[in-house]
């Protein structure tokens, strides 16, 4: 008698706990799974639709074979055409692959109550030499030889083929309310956000403070160049230059 009464006991405790669990199972997987998978489907999906869509918008330069390097070292081909449009309220003209990104960051940073101007954009190798050629006839004029001029001028100003205005790819943009390319530029609200804000359109610093010994360029403030996101991203994050970011991967760059 005693001995059936226990085993009632346990049957009816294991009845009880084994029915429960089926009864929670079951409930938990009516309640949760289905909103769980669709939940989770949807968070996957609004990761990877808007990286997406932002990468083909943004970033067709984004394979490293084609970020051209231009600099002192690597002239650019006098032959060298870039798809030139007019960028609007701007005069200047700029390759057709950075419009849309260069005024998606001018359009956003506007929307944060700043004013910019776009100084310059593309510059023909032609007009890259009227440049230089004033800026000797200048020092020459005031007593220079002319190969001490081309030296002296050679350090502000980029010898012919080794500006990156050549290629459409860069801009220089400053505060609407101080246009001049200074060091003070770099204390204007426009150029911090730019600087801060510039490589999720693509875009880089391209002669930053204390790198001069590897862009040959000292500080430039306002001088910034499309290079694509994935690229600008790594640059501006780590802080390097085109020419580090370009040796790192080991890009044959001749
Ligand atoms: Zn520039």
């Amino acid at each position: 008698m005693r001995f059936r009464r226990t085993m009632t006991v346990i049957v009816g405790v294991f009845f009880l706990v084994f029915g429960w669990r089926t009864v929670t199972l079951a409930l938990h997987s009516l309640q949760n799974h289905p909103d769980s998978i669709s939940s989770r489907q949807e968070e996957r999906f609004a990761d990877v639709i808007p990286a997406y869509s932002a990468q083909k918008e943004n970033d067709i330069s984004d394979t490293t074979e084609e970020i051209i390097l231009v600099n002192k070292d690597h002239p650019l081909e006098e032959t060298y055409q870039p798809d030139l449009v007019k960028l609007r309220d701007y005069g200047v003209e700029v390759d057709r692959e950075i419009y849309d990104s260069l005024l998606s960051m001018l359009q956003d940073g506007e929307k944060e109550g700043l004013e910019f101007w776009v100084a310059s954009g593309y510059r023909s190798m032609e007009r890259q030499r009227e440049l230089l050629d004033e800026d000797i006839e200048a020092l020459m004029k005031k007593g220079s030889s002319p190969s001490e001029a081309y030296e002296e001028v050679v350090q502000e100003t980029m010898p012919v083929g080794c500006s990156e205005h050549a290629t459409g790819l860069a801009v220089d943009i400053v505060a609407k309310d101080y246009q001049i390319l200074d060091e003070k530029q770099a204390r204007t609200e426009e150029i911090q956000w730019l600087q801060d804000h510039c490589s999720r359109y693509g875009f880089i610093l391209r002669y930053p403070e204390d790198k001069e010994d590897i862009t040959n360029v000292s500080y430039e403030s306002w001088h910034f160049r499309y290079v694509g996101v994935t690229a600008a991203k790594e640059i501006m994050e780590k802080g390097i230059t085109l020419e580090e970011y370009l040796d790192r991967i080991d890009y044959s760059v001749e």
